[in-house]
């Protein structure tokens, strides 16, 4: 059985850096250190930090006062900081530099007056982040659908951003239709799907026509992980979103000569690894690599964590 692995898959800088984020903090300061929200949406990251005595919180009250707080990659609201202020919790921002840079284009909006429609999912903890930068002043849209049933106060000053982790493609339909409904629609100054969510549902473009099924390793609330597995059925492909090689059924591969293995931005690679010695040992899989990007990509660790180790 050929077995094709994308490259790139896994890991983004993002990723990258708010684990090494949580990893520090650990180092310097020991448990108890409270994530707020998953740091990044994969289980076994999560589970990894909690055998480690980091807990993860949905509520800023559930960090007691004067203790260490982090925020995840997908970032988060002022309201929140302020919470955190009123505690006195010593932060530390692991927000992801490009989900910044999607709230800074909100708060430059906003300042101008526009109505600004967000394309994203509503309840993902990015969107509640970057909506609570300018609460008034945002509409989220989730779909081209709802386009037709938009009401602003005035059309002509109207503007979009989106969630880093969309399907490229569902998002260009969108936007298609806000450009169709609002003509004089302002466009962020550079896109909002990153760079890894680009290139991931790329290669899974590319090489999808090669094989009979995509498996996808990643969790389930991972946005970026699911537009894998929509691009892989948009491309008519089979595709199965695994957290790891336990959840991979045999049955699948029953009439399967090619298999395109990828994983979320959030997946760490010793779980492909894994899926991959597996469909070797039982299936006797052949691996060829397929690298389309060369991503290179790195972020630096945040302020606040230098200056936690300055002071510890
Ligand atoms: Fe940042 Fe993109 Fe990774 Fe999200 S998926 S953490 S936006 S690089």
């Amino acid at each position: 059985m050929k077995v094709l692995l994308a490259n790139p898959r896994g890991f983004c800088a993002g990723v990258e850096m708010a684990v090494e984020v949580v990893d520090k903090v650990l180092e310097l300061r020991g448990p108890p250190i409270f994530v707020f929200h998953e740091i990044v949406h994969n289980r076994h990251v999560v589970e990894d930090f909690q055998r480690r005595g980091v807990t993860f919180i949905n509520n800023i009250s559930e960090a007691p006062p004067n203790s260490i707080v982090i925020y995840s990659a997908h970032g988060i609201s002022p309201a929140i900081r302020l919470q955190s202020k009123q505690r006195n919790l010593t932060e530390i921002d692991a927000t992801c530099p490009l989900v910044t840079k999607v709230h800074l284009e909100v708060l430059r909006f906003a300042k101008q007056g526009y109505t600004i429609f967000f394309i994203g999912h509503a309840n993902h903890d990015e969107a509640l982040g970057t909506v609570g930068e300018a609460p008034h002043n945002i509409i989220v849209i989730e779909s081209p659908e709802a386009v037709p049933h938009l009401s602003v106060p005035d059309e002509t000053k109207v503007a979009y951003v989106t969630q880093t982790t969309l399907s490229v493609s569902e998002a260009q339909r969108t936007i298609e239709a806000l450009k169709a409904r609002f003509p004089h629609i302002k466009a962020p100054p550079k896109e909002d799907i990153c760079y890894a969510t680009t290139n991931r549902q790329k290669a899974v473009a590319v090489l999808s026509p090669e094989v009979d099924l995509v498996l996808v390793i990643g969790s389930k609330n991972s946005s970026n992980s699911q537009r894998l597995v929509d691009t892989a059925r948009e491309a008519g492909k089979r595709a199965h979103l695994i957290d790891d090689t336990r959840e991979l059924d045999p049955k699948w591969l029953q009439n399967t000569n090619g298999i395109l293995v990828t994983a979320g931005a959030s997946a760490p690679e010793h779980l492909v690894n894994q899926l991959l010695d597996r469909l070797k040992t039982e299936f006797h899989a052949e691996i060829e690599t397929r690298t389309l990007v060369d991503e290179g990509v790195s972020f630096a660790l945040p302020q606040s964590l230098k200056t936690l180790s300055v002071v510890s």
